[in-house]
C-alpha cells in the first residue's frame, strides 16, 4: 500500500509575502495527513503541457484540512506562471506526503539550527510551530537569509514568538543591504562551536551544498546534519 495519497486542493486564500514569494491556502480533505517538514507534488496543467512540482508544507500537521504553501515566483517558470494566474476556488491535484526532512525529536544534541535562504524557510516554519512550545530544554536557532529587508517575510512573525518562546533565536540575515541585524550569507553565521548540534538546511543547490560540505568538512556528524534541495 503507497504511504501516500491524491487529493484535490482548493484554494482558499492567496496573497503576496513579497514582491515574488506568494502565500497560497488550499483546503484538502482532512484524511490527508503529514509531518513537518514533508511535502507535496502537485500536477501542474498549463498551455496543453502537464508538469509536476514539489512544494513543502507551510502549515504545521496539528492544523488539519489544509495545505499552505509558500511559492517564489520565478519569472517565466512554468509552475511560477500557474500559480500567478490561479484564482481562489481553483482546484489542483496534489499527492503526497513525501520525504525524510523531519524533526529529529528524540536527538540528544541541545541545539536544533535551522539554515535556509528563501522559500527554503517553509519547512522550518512548519517544525517550529508543531514542536517549540512542547520542547523547553532545547534551543531553536533559525538562520534565514534573503536578499534585503523587503524580501524577510515572516519577520514579525519570528519575533513574536522568538518574545514568547526564550528557546526560539531568530537570525535574519540579508545578503545585499546593511541593516540593523545581520548582513551577508548565511554560511556566514554559522556557530563556531559546532558540537551538540542538529543542523537542517533548505533552499537552494548551492546554499545545501555548500553549508553541508562546511560542516562535515569541521568534523560535524554526517548523521546531525540533514538537507533538503530545492533545484
Ligand atoms: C522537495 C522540494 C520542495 C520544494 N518546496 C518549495 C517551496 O516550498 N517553495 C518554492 O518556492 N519552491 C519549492 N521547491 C521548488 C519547486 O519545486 C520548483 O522547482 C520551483 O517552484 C520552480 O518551478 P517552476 O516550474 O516555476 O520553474 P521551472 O520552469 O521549473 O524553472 C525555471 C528556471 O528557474 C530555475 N529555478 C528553479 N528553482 C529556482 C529557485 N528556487 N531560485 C532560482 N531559480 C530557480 C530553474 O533552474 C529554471 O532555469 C521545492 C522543490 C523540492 C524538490
Amino acid at each position: 500500500m503507497p504511504s501516500f495519497i491524491s487529493f484535490n486542493g482548493t484554494l482558499v486564500q492567496k496573497k503576496s509575502l513579497t514582491s515574488d514569494v506568494l502565500y497560497l491556502s488550499f483546503q484538502v480533505p482532512a484524511e490527508f495527513t503529514f509531518k513537518a517538514g514533508q511535502f507535496v507534488i502537485i500536477t501542474m496543467n498549463l498551455d496543453g503541457q502537464t508538469k509536476p512540482r514539489s512544494y513543502s508544507i507551510l502549515n504545521p500537521p496539528s492544523e488539519s484540512g489544509k495545505v499552505d504553501l509558500c511559492v517564489k515566483i520565478i519569472e517565466g517558470g512554468f509552475a511560477s506562471t500557474l500559480f500567478s494566474a490561479l484564482k481562489v476556488g481553483d482546484v489542483l491535484l496534489m499527492k503526497g506526503p513525501f520525504g525524510h526532512f523531519l524533526f529529529e525529536e528524540h536527538t540528544m544534541n541541545p541545539e536544533h539550527w535551522f539554515i535556509c535562504t528563501g522559500t527554503g524557510v517553509v519547512p522550518f516554519y512548519s517544525m517550529i510551530k508543531e514542536y517549540l512550545p512542547g520542547i523547553k530544554d532545547t534551543k531553536f536557532v533559525l538562520l534565514f537569509g534573503v536578499r534585503s529587508k523587503k524580501d524577510l517575510f515572516f519577520y514579525d512573525e519570528f519575533r513574536q514568538l522568538q518574545q514568547k518562546y526564550p528557546q526560539l533565536v531568530y537570525l535574519p540575515t540579508l545578503s545585499r543591504e546593511q541593516w540593523e541585524g545581520k548582513s551577508g550569507r548565511v554560511q556566514t553565521h554559522l556557530p563556531t562551536d559546532l558540537t551538540g548540534k542538529t543542523f537542517y538546511i533548505c533552499g537552494i543547490k548551492e546554499v545545501v551544498l555548500e553549508t553541508k560540505e562546511y560542516l562535515l568538512s569541521r568534523g560535524v556528524a554526517p548523521e546531525n546534519i540533514k538537507g533538503e534541495r530545492y533545484n
